[in-house]
């Protein structure tokens, strides 16, 4: 394996020389966004400056050149995920419009009343909420696949809420509170077993750990590019070939149709039934630009990189006093997303501490109320990191927690 050169990758990153409030910054809220490298920021301004044009349109050069490239990157998705057909790779808005594309359009056509969608308890609202109402609409059940102790999923709970009346499983692939690294795989056969589709939500996952949507057995998988080095406003949604088939559109409008009269319509082939009015071309180009970037480093390099921070800050976040870390201790199946409170100190006061430290980290529910629930508190402080991110930053961060910690005393 090729060790990571961090120095030229942080030289990569432009923003990482930023000062914040006069501190080097150490930007520890990747869970949230990740930084985008110079690639990256340099094939969307050249899209910008040389192949500015809409897709899927006109006949002239330059709108030649864009759906070219639109549908290279489409091409790219598909190798990078291991989908069997570039027809299975819809461009969206970003994970929370995948699932809810998913939830919307089969869950609209394939739930009835009766049935059950079954969920973890660890679910972003992005895909909490889509089956919440889904089964409002439908009088359906929604059931929650419970937590061990140590925040990993209980699959002997799984075993017994997948039962013959479960149509849809969707569960996080990587919690972006506890980190845990969730079993998919095994998620996908229970499913399976019972005739049910399995949906993942891949937001915290993909841009970190190697994803084969057929290995993993995903029916659907939905990530967006803002997480992987990529721009925001641009995602995309996984769905196997005779599963989006079936589908009718959520969205109506420009170049998602075969023919259109006064009265009635009929629509395009897939994945371009999906994907109505203009989409975010360059969004898609940087896409395209990030997922060169994560193969030139190399999901080796990596995964055994991000496994090398993951051990470091546990055992630094663990010699703290009083601070409480909630999900597993353990570097196994984890990756570097830590949330923590310290002591009665709110989470809000401490992320702002650690802002004056140059320290970026996000305080809050991070979208997972219900979870936030479970563990008996109202907000935790999330320090998420990336490639770029160093052991240094992780001493840092332990430095800054502690003189919070006197400054609160
Ligand atoms: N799912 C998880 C686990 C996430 O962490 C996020 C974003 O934080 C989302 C879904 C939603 O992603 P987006 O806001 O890019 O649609």
């Amino acid at each position: 394996m090729d060790k990571i050169d961090i120095e030229k990758i942080r030289n990569d990153f432009p923003i990482l020389k930023k000062k914040i409030n006069d501190e080097k910054l150490i930007y520890l809220d990747n869970a949230a966004t990740v930084q985008m490298p110079k690639e990256v920021l340099t094939a969307c301004d050249t899209f910008y400056h040389d192949a500015y044009s809409n897709v899927h349109r006109s006949s002239h050069t330059l709108a030649i050149k864009a759906t070219q490239i639109y549908e290279t990157v489409r091409k790219k998705v598909q190798k990078f995920i291991n989908a069997a057909d570039t027809s299975e790779i819809i461009f969206t808005s970003g994970c929370t419009a995948s699932l809810n594309l998913v939830a919307l359009s089969w869950g609209e056509s394939f739930i009835s009343a009766g049935d059950e969608i079954v969920i973890t308890a660890m679910e972003h609202h992005s895909n909490l909420i889509p089956w919440q109402q889904l089964a409002l609409r439908k009088k359906a059940k929604l059931k929650f696949i419970e937590l061990t102790p140590d925040g990993r999923l209980d699959m002997n709970d799984a075993a017994q809420k997948i039962t013959s009346k479960t149509k849809l499983v969707a569960a996080v692939h990587v919690s972006n509170v506890l980190g845990v690294i969730n079993p998919i795989k095994k998620l996908a056969s229970l499913a399976h077993k019972v005739g049910a589709i399995m949906v993942v939500d891949g937001a915290q996952a993909v841009g970190h750990i190697p994803i084969d949507v057929q290995q993993l057995e995903a029916d659907f998988y939905a990530f967006s590019g803002h997480k992987m080095l990529a721009p925001t406003g641009v995602g995309v949604l996984y769905g196997r070939k005779y599963l989006l088939e079936k589908m009718t559109p959520v969205m109506y409008g420009g170049e998602m149709i075969e023919h259109v009269s006064r009265f009635t319509s009929s629509w395009a082939e897939i994945p371009f039934k999906f994907e109505a009015g203009t989409p975010n071309i360059a969004g898609v180009r940087g896409l395209g630009a990030a997922i060169d970037y994560l193969n030139k480093i190399s999901f080796q390099t990596i995964t055994e990189y991000e496994q090398e921070l993951t051990d470091c800050a546990l055992n630094a976040l663990k010699k703290i006093t009083a601070l409480t870390i909630y999900g597993p201790l353990t570097s196994k199946e984890r990756l570097p997303i830590f949330s923590f409170n310290l002591d009665k100190i709110h989470a809000h006061d401490l992320a702002t501490i650690l802002d004056a430290e140059g320290v970026e980290v996000r305080a809050g529910h991070h979208c997972a109320e219900p979870l936030m629930t479970d563990l008996g508190v109202i907000a935790t402080v999330r320090a998420s990191f990336y490639i770029y991110n160093t052991e240094k930053d992780i001493d840092i961060l332990v430095e800054a927690i502690e003189k919070a910690k006197d400054f609160f005393n």
